[in-house]
C-alpha cells in the first residue's frame, strides 16, 4: 500500500506539471482579455505563411481592424464596458471566419485577421460582412457613439502583390486603414 501511495502522489504531480506546461504554453500565444492570438503568435505565423505561400506559390491577405472613436466610448461608458466591447467584437471576428484564419488582438483596439490562400477579392467580401455584422451588433451603450453604433474601419494587403515580406505587407494594410479612417471609417478599404 506504501508503494501505492508513492507512485500516486508521483504521477499525480507529474499530470499536474503536464496541465501546467499546457496552459503557460496557451498563455504564452494568447491575448488575455479576449483569447484571440498575440501579437507575438502573430508575427511568427505570418513569417511561416510568407514561408509556405512562396513555396507554393499561393497567395494571402492580411486585413488590419481599428475599432472606431474607442476612445470616446471609453470616456463615456468606463474602460469595464470598453473592454467588454473588445471581448464581444472578438467572439464576432471569430464568428465570421474558417477554422484556418487566425485572429489577432495587435495591440488595444487594433486586431489583424491572416487569412491564408485568399486573394484580395475574398478578403474584401469577408472583412465586408464581418463589418457589417459589427455595425448591426447591439453592443450597449453604442447609441452615445458618433454613428449610433460600434463601428470599425479596415484596411487589407495581400502577399505577394502588395508585399512579399512582413513589413511591407503590414505597412500597405495600414495604409488601406488610415484611408478607411480618412473616407469616413466604418469602411474596409
Ligand atoms: P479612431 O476612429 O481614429 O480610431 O478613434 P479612436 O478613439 O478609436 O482612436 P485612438 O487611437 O485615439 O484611441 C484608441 C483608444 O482605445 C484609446 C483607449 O482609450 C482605447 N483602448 C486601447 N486599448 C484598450 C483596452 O484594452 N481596453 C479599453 N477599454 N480601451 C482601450
Ligand atoms: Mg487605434
Ligand atoms: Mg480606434
Amino acid at each position: 500500500l506504501q508503494l501505492v501511495q508513492i507512485l500516486a502522489s508521483q504521477a499525480a504531480s507529474a499530470l499536474a506539471n503536464a496541465g501546467l506546461y499546457r496552459t503557460l504554453e496557451r498563455q504564452a500565444i494568447t491575448d488575455g482579455l479576449t483569447g484571440l492570438y498575440n501579437h507575438r503568435y502573430f508575427q511568427e505565423n505570418l513569417a511561416l505563411e510568407i514561408f509556405r505561400s512562396k513555396r507554393y506559390a499561393k497567395t494571402f491577405s492580411l486585413v488590419f481592424l481599428d475599432v472606431d472613436f474607442f476612445k470616446q466610448y471609453n470616456d463615456t461608458h468606463g474602460h469595464l464596458h470598453g473592454d467588454a466591447v473588445l471581448v464581444a467584437l472578438s467572439k464576432l471576428l471569430i464568428a465570421g471566419l474558417r477554422k484556418s484564419d487566425v485572429a489577432v488582438r495587435y495591440g488595444g483596439e487594433e486586431f489583424v485577421l491572416l487569412l491564408p490562400e485568399t486573394p484580395k477579392e475574398n478578403a474584401f467580401a469577408v472583412a465586408g460582412t464581418i463589418r457589417e455584422k459589427i455595425a448591426a451588433h447591439p453592443f450597449p451603450g453604442r447609441e452615445t457613439q458618433p454613428q449610433g453604433k460600434v463601428t470599425v474601419s479596415m484596411g487589407i494587403a495581400a502577399f505577394p502583390e502588395d508585399g512579399s515580406d512582413g513589413p511591407t505587407l503590414l505597412h500597405h494594410a495600414d495604409d488601406a486603414l488610415y484611408q478607411a479612417k480618412h473616407r469616413g471609417r466604418n469602411r474596409v478599404c
